[in-house]
């Protein structure tokens, strides 16, 4: 039994629709107001793509294993997404991103061992390195991200693998490659081709691990849109194997969306592009960190004494963090900040590139308890204006606004632009201890005469606070 009920010229034409819908989907999730609508679009484009290859002429038989396989993946798909909570989104995003890569390593090895492939000489060729690519993207995006699954789910240390002459490993690494290829495409023999296929294999995989291990804590973000770039290359290469031209588009969206993002974080951290893909090439940023000591007394404060600061403020800037995400106090912040539009107190929020552990985390929190996008500010919008504003309120934030990545030039953090809180009249830091933050520095803002610490889990004290009120 075959189901093709469209033929090759409808499925282009319902590829190209897809296609744009993909297009459409990237703008409207560029803006959180537009997002939702640009999700709308992202799951409209996939099923028509689906659709269409599934009813097209080149599926010809296996229908129901294809409908088993879609069946029990969206399952999974769903149940991972329902129970998956906020916090963990990074390592699902990069777990994600590891099966795109194994999915283009096992098409490539398919293709390869494929009998009813019958080219000629330079399409032999040109077939061979679409292979050969295909295959080396995948399987550093696959052990790449298994990694940086492993650093941002705390199951691997967050601090950088510093091997001795680690960047002359890569280039040893990247040489064998090259090498390797010329004898995979140029030889008859099908052993020597095999071979230098597997040799190809072990040291990519080797290449992804040490590629994402020898980054360490601050750079992680642009590790994690870096990936998000390599699956979608991944995915493009897997789309020119199979000569699926929508697989193909789709793929160079994704990975040139990922790499002007990988581009976007590096400018947010004044990170050179080129040195931390390359591993942390040339830079000093991926040395351990090295927990410089600072030195002050830390003051405290309780529930009461904040309350009363929030009420003496006029203007209030709320910078949030990773912590807020951990104690899930943005339903909380959006309560405080309705009683506080009442009492005529303006409030804003303030936010870093790189806050949180993934890429627009923050946006997506503020975004989830409804909180009004303007007056959701960018650092860069408020950073000269601190001196206007009278209490910034750091809720579960901690690297973001570290002064040290300013004034120490020997921090792991040293030139990445934080959010310049201290130089506003106070700052009230809620989190639970003295801990540092993910790149493991201490952070002098603790310490500083116009800082306060709130120690707690933000969103107790948080409710504290507005319990507070009602009395
Ligand atoms: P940090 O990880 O620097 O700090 C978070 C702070 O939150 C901790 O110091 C912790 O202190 C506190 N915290 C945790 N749980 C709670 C809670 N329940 N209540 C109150 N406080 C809590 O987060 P930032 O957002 O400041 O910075 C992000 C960091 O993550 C940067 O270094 C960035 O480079 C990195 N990163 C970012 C990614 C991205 O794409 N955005 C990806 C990967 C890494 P305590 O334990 O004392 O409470």
């Amino acid at each position: 039994m075959t189901l093709n009920i469209f033929t090759s010229e409808v499925v282009n034409s319902l590829y190209i629709v897809s296609a744009v819908l993909f297009i459409l989907t990237l703008g409207g999730l560029s803006n959180q107001e537009s997002s939702t609508r640009g999700n709308i679009y992202g799951i409209t484009a996939m099923a028509i793509a689906i659709v269409a290859t599934f009813l097209g002429p080149r599926i010809t038989n296996n229908y129901y294993l294809i409908i088993l396989l879609i069946f029990f993946g969206g399952i999974i798909g769903l149940t991972l997404a329902k129970k998956v909570k906020m916090t963990d989104m990074p390592e699902l995003v990069a777990i994600l991103h590891s099966l795109v890569g194994l999915a283009a390593v096992l098409v490539g090895i398919v293709n390869y061992m494929n009998p009813t492939y019958n080219f000629s000489n330079t399409e032999m060729i040109i077939h061979n390195i679409e292979i050969y690519i295909g295959i080396f993207i995948g399987m550093v995006t696959f052990s790449g991200s298994v990694v940086a699954f492993g650093k941002l789910s705390g199951k691997i240390s967050g601090n950088p693998l510093i091997l001795p002459a680690r960047h002359y490993l890569n280039l040893l690494m990247i040489v064998s490659i090259i090498l390797l290829a010329y004898i995979f495409v140029s030889t008859d023999v099908v052993d020597t081709a095999s071979n230098s296929l597997i040799l190809m294999l072990v040291i990519s995989f080797i290449f992804g691990i040490h590629l994402v291990a020898s980054i360490g804590g601050a750079d992680m973000p642009v590790v994690v849109s870096m990936l998000n770039s390599y699956s979608g290359w991944a995915a493009s290469a897997t789309g020119f194997m199979l000569s699926n031209d929508l697989l193909i588009v789709v793929g160079a969206l994704v990975g040139s969306s990922g790499a002007i993002l990988s581009y976007i974080m590096c400018k947010a951290m004044n990170r050179s592009f080129i040195s931390v893909i390359a591993g942390g090439f040339g830079t000093e940023s991926s040395k351990p960190s090295t927990n410089s000591s600072v030195q002050g007394d830390i003051n405290s404060i309780n529930t009461d004494e904040f309350k009363e600061l929030i009420l003496a403020s006029k203007k209030i800037a709320i910078i949030p963090g990773y912590g807020m995400a951990v104690a899930q106090a943005q339903f909380v912040v959006n309560e405080i900040i309705n009683i506080l539009k009442n009492k005529k107190i303006d409030v804003i929020f303030v936010i870093h590139p790189v806050a949180g552990r993934m890429p627009g985390h923050m946006n997506v929190l503020l975004a989830e308890a409804q909180i009004p996008y303007d007056i959701v500010f960018e650092m860069d919008e408020v950073n000269d204006d601190f001196s206007n504003i009278d209490l910034s309120i750091v809720i579960g934030a901690n690297d973001i606004v570290n002064p040290s990545a300013l004034e120490d030039p020997n921090s792991p953090i040293s030139g990445m632009p934080v959010i310049e809180c201290w130089k506003g009249k106070n700052t009230v830091v809620l989190k639970r201890g003295m801990s540092t933050g993910y790149a493991g520095v201490e952070n002098p803002l603790f310490y500083k005469e116009n800082s306060l610490m709130l120690f707690g889990d933000a969103k107790e004290s948080l409710t504290e606070v507005l319990s507070l009120n009602s009395n």
